[in-house]
């Protein structure tokens, strides 16, 4: 079977539009992106064993320890980036399942994402191919150093949380450009919007969350 086709029923519309309305009565009132989580199929960037959890608002494991994001986050996060200005290069740091890149590259000209485990890009990829999504560039690598062939960026998202904020992240955003990312010790993190001004840098916490940790290195099989 079609992997496009697999859970039908489980996955309808329906079941879809009871996420899209629970994440409107959590607060998150852009029609853009509550559309882009309609019209993005989570259930393919979730193991098939899983498919039929993959329109409830929670995180779920894509294995090598790592969680593909809760749709909530997924839309608070593009909110921020979408509500604050305009995104022509964005940068997402861990690819992992390739959903929150698929959803940010409605929104982008470009959307460059890295990832540091090999097998995990490697499925994102099959993913975005399969659903014909053109304008994502991967690159297997530790998103500590981001990606610096393509800034500056007007947006940067991070997925995965470390305990302080890379330089490198800074300094590869746009003026006026925007980075929405976890900081914290495992269990108390604080989601960050970070905007680059002219003379420095203004900060914004918008929730308290708790993400998966950002390592270092890059990992090839496990
Ligand atoms: N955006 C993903 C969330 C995956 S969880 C999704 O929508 O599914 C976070 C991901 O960050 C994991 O895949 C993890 O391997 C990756 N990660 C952690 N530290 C990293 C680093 N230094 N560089 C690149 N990716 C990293």
């Amino acid at each position: 079977m079609n992997s496009q086709h697999r859970g039908i029923g489980m996955t309808s519309q329906r079941t879809r539009e009871r996420l899209i309305k629970r994440l409107e009565e959590q607060g998150i009132r852009n029609a853009t992106v509550l559309d882009a989580i309609r019209q993005t199929p989570r259930h393919i960037f979730v193991d098939e064993a899983l498919a039929s959890r993959a329109y409830e608002d929670t995180a779920l494991p894509i294995g090598y320890s790592q969680t593909i994001s809760q749709p909530f986050i997924v839309a608070r996060m593009t909110e921020a980036l979408v509500n604050t200005g305009p995104l022509h290069k964005v940068l997402e740091v861990g690819t992992g399942s390739g959903y929150q890149a698929a959803v940010l590259s409605r929104f982008a000209t470009t959307l460059y994402t890295v990832e540091r485990i090999e097998p995990l890009l490697a499925q994102a990829r099959r993913r975005f191919m399969e659903l014909r999504i053109r304008n994502i560039r991967s690159h297997h690598s530790d998103g500590n150093w981001g990606w610096p062939e393509h800034e500056p960026y007007d947006g940067i998202i991070v997925t995965a949380a470390p305990v302080d904020i890379p330089q490198s992240l800074l300094t590869q955003l746009q003026i006026g450009g925007r980075l929405v990312m976890p900081v914290g010790q495992s269990g108390v993190q604080n989601l960050l919007l970070i905007t680059r001004t002219e003379t420095g840098f203004e900060k914004e916490v918008l929730n308290q969350v708790s993400f998966v940790p950002m390592l270092g290195g890059t990992v090839e099989t496990f």
